[in-house]
C-alpha cells in the first residue's frame, strides 16, 4: 500500500509540474504579443532623499495588464521574458518608454530627477546593448545623467569582464548605474570595488530586519559606511515604516523608496509629483 501512495505521490508531483510547464508555455506566447497589443506599461515609484525630502527621481517598474490573465506580477513574467529571449525586445521598449518619461519630467523643468531602469544581464550581455542605450536617449533627447540603469550582481557574475567594460562604456557616456537588491547575492567587498556604480540599492530583506530585535540591523550601518567609502550613494528599497526611516537616517543612509513614500504609480500620476516631501509627516 505504501509504494502505490508513493507512486500516486510521484503522479500528482509529475501532473502538477507538466500543468506548470504548460502555463508557462501559454504565459510566453501571449507575452510574445505584449507589447505589440499595448499590454504593458510602466508605473514609477519614486525616491526621496532624507535630508531633505526632495524627489530625486524614480524607478519605472514594468506591469503586465493581460486581457486572458490579468496583471501579471513581473516576478512572474520577467523570468519567462528572459527564457524566451523575449527580454530583448521588451527590454528595448522599456528603455524607450522609461527616456521618454524622463522627457516629459524635463519639459516640466524638472532635469534633475533620475529615471531608473531594470536591465536583465541578458540584455547587456546582448550585442548593441549599448546602441540601444544611446538610440534611448537621443529620441527622447535627454541627458544621460538623467537615466539610471539598475542591475544585480548575480546577473554580473556569468561574464564578469564582458559586462564591467560595457558599465564603464556606459558610465563614460553619463549614464547612472545602480547595484539593486544588494545583499542577496554573492556580494563580496572584492567583488563590489570593481564594479563601477554610482549607487547601491539596499535589498528589502535587510530593511525588514530593522523591524525586528535582533542585532543583525547593525549590518545596515556599516553597509552604508563602506558604500560611502567607496564613493557611491545609498538607497534603502521597501521602506514602510517611520520607525525604518529612523533608524536609516541614523545609519547616514541617502535616499529611500518604498510603501511609506509612495506605492508605484501611473505616469501621469509621476509627472506631477511633488518636488519636496515632508517625511515627518508620511
Ligand atoms: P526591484 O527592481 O527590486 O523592484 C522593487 C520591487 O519592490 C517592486 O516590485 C516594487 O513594487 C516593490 N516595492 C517597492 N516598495 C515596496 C515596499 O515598501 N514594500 C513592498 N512589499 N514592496 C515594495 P515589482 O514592481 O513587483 O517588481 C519586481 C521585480 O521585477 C523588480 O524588483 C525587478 O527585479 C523586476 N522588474 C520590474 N520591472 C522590470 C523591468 O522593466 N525590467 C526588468 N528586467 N526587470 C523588472
Ligand atoms: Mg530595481
Ligand atoms: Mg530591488
Ligand atoms: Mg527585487
Amino acid at each position: 500500500a505504501a509504494k502505490k501512495a508513493g507512486k500516486n505521490c510521484w503522479r500528482f508531483y509529475q501532473a502538477a509540474m507538466q500543468a506548470e510547464a504548460y502555463e508557462r508555455i501559454r504565459l510566453t506566447n501571449s507575452l510574445r504579443h505584449a507589447i505589440d497589443r499595448g499590454e504593458l506599461l510602466l508605473y514609477y515609484q519614486p525616491q526621496a532623499s532624507i535630508a531633505n525630502g526632495g524627489i530625486t527621481g524614480f524607478e519605472a517598474l514594468l506591469r503586465w495588464n493581460s486581457p486572458e490573465y490579468g496583471a501579471v506580477s513581473p516576478d512572474r513574467f520577467i523570468p519567462l521574458a528572459e527564457q524566451s529571449g523575449l527580454i530583448r525586445p521588451i527590454g528595448q521598449w522599456v528603455l524607450q518608454e522609461a527616456c521618454k518619461f524622463a522627457r516629459r519630467l524635463a519639459d516640466r523643468g524638472w532635469t534633475n530627477r533620475k529615471i531608473a531602469v531594470n536591465v536583465s544581464p541578458h540584455q547587456i550581455g546582448a550585442d548593441g546593448f549599448i546602441s540601444v542605450v544611446r538610440k534611448a536617449l537621443s529620441d527622447a533627447g535627454i541627458k544621460p545623467g538623467q537615466l539610471e540603469l539598475e542591475i544585480t550582481e548575480n546577473a554580473l557574475i556569468a561574464s564578469l569582464e564582458d559586462s564591467i567594460s560595457k558599465l564603464d562604456e556606459l558610465q563614460a557616456m553619463g549614464v547612472q548605474l545602480s547595484l539593486d537588491d544588494f545583499g542577496t547575492g554573492y556580494s563580496s567587498l572584492t567583488y563590489l570595488q570593481r564594479l563601477p556604480v554610482n549607487t547601491l540599492k539596499i535589498d528589502k530583506a535587510f530593511i525588514d530586519m530593522i523591524l525586528m530585535d535582533g542585532a543583525q540591523k547593525a549590518i545596515i550601518g556599516s553597509i552604508v559606511d563602506i558604500a560611502h567609502i567607496m564613493g557611491m550613494t545609498v538607497v534603502a528599497e521597501g521602506v514602510e515604516t517611520q520607525r525604518q526611516l529612523s533608524y536609516l537616517a541614523q545609519c547616514r543612509c541617502d535616499r529611500i523608496q518604498g510603501y511609506l513614500l509612495s506605492r508605484p504609480v501611473p505616469a501621469a500620476e509621476a509627472a506631477v509629483f511633488p518636488g519636496t516631501v515632508n517625511l515627518s509627516e508620511l
